[in-house]
């Protein structure tokens, strides 16, 4: 499997782009493309809002697409993952330009597609090249901090997964444990060491520590390393209201780690210092919304976690959002 890191370049990318032939096919997300300007009547081009993450779109492409050798994605993870899955399926090249660091699926082979209207995993490829370039990165701070907080998920999940092997017995994997966990440790040490400015700046940091939070779930095969009980809330917080992905796990990391019982002063001193929760509101985040969300919760299948432990307990519940509530998060 390669190891994203390896195959990372630097370049202009407005001037890649601009360059791409008639045997490439680009797909790309509007708000990136606006960022660069776009000249080239060459390449076949999609935006992706024209086909969406369905996969009876995408497949209608992947059928009529023919002599392409490879596929270039410009955009965040949903461009991303329409192109791993495309050119996984017409076995050629990919291309993976990402314009901000919100996911970290330019670090996986799995994709997040929509099948009869249900979200669901699929294989899909590494990308064969990942190419960076600062100045586009740096047009989207916010979001790329918002990738961090699937770094930081890995402080309520593994807690959850230590909770599984206890529980249920569930098989822990103690070198990809280890890894996340070492993972975890350095971006905390990073962001507690480094001034706001100093995150933001450093895209070349974020890209690695969100792409190794990838790779150690594909190296495990599926994400119990860094997606537990915290990832459920996020989950139903999403589908009560459109929220960014990095702000609805961070709501989730603080209330579960209350849930769990943990020292839990480093991990909200770490959100905040990424300024990951200041939208919040905007988004229509308040007291009433993370309550129901939290008494709505129901154990993942095949994923046990403190949900599974707890969460049928009113008085439990009601212990966690008052503590929750007394922190001031909300
Ligand atoms: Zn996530």
């Amino acid at each position: 499997m390669d190891y994203f890191m390896d195959v990372t370049i630097k370049r202009n990318v407005k001037q890649y782009i601009n360059n791409l032939d008639e045997n490439t096919l680009f797909i790309y997300s509007p708000t990136s493309i606006n960022k660069i300007k776009f000249e080239n009547d060459k390449v076949k081009t999609i935006n992706w809002h024209d086909i969406s993450k369905k996969i009876e779109n995408i497949d209608i492409v992947v059928k009529e697409i023919k002599k392409i050798e490879k596929v270039v994605t410009f955009g965040g993870g949903s461009t991303i993952d329409i192109g791993k899955y495309i050119s996984h399926k017409l076995k050629n090249e990919y291309i993976c330009i990402p314009s901000m660091l919100s996911t970290n699926s330019y670090a996986t082979n799995k994709v997040a597609l929509i099948e009869n209207g249900k979200k669901t995993t699929l294989e899909a490829k590494m990308p064969d090249c990942i190419i960076l370039d600062d100045s586009i990165l740096k047009m989207s701070e916010t979001e790329n901090l918002y990738g961090l907080a699937d770094v930081l998920s890995i402080f309520t999940a593994s807690y959850d997964w230590k909770l599984a092997s206890l529980d249920i017995e569930e098989k822990i994997d103690k070198k990809i444990y280890d890894m996340s966990i070492n993972l975890l440790n350095e971006v905390m040490q990073f962001i507690q060491q480094k001034s706001f400015e100093e995150i933001i700046n450093n895209n070349n940091k974020l890209f690695e520590y969100i792409g190794i939070a990838g790779y150690i779930t594909n190296l495990y095969g599926t994400g119990r390393p860094e997606s537990g009980s915290e990832h459920i809330f996020a989950k139903e917080l999403e589908s009560m209201i459109d929220i960014p992905h990095g702000i609805s796990v961070s709501l989730g990391i603080i209330i579960m780690s209350i849930a769990q019982g943990r020292q839990v002063d480093e991990i909200i001193n770490s959100i905040y210092k990424l300024k990951v929760l200041d939208k919040q509101y905007s988004y229509g985040i308040n007291k009433d919304i993370i309550q129901r969300c939290t008494r709505n919760l129901k154990p993942r299948n095949g994923r046990y976690t403190i949900v599974d432990k707890y969460f049928n307990n009113d008085k439990y519940i009601n212990e966690v959002l008052e503590k929750f509530f007394d922190k001031k998060i909300v």
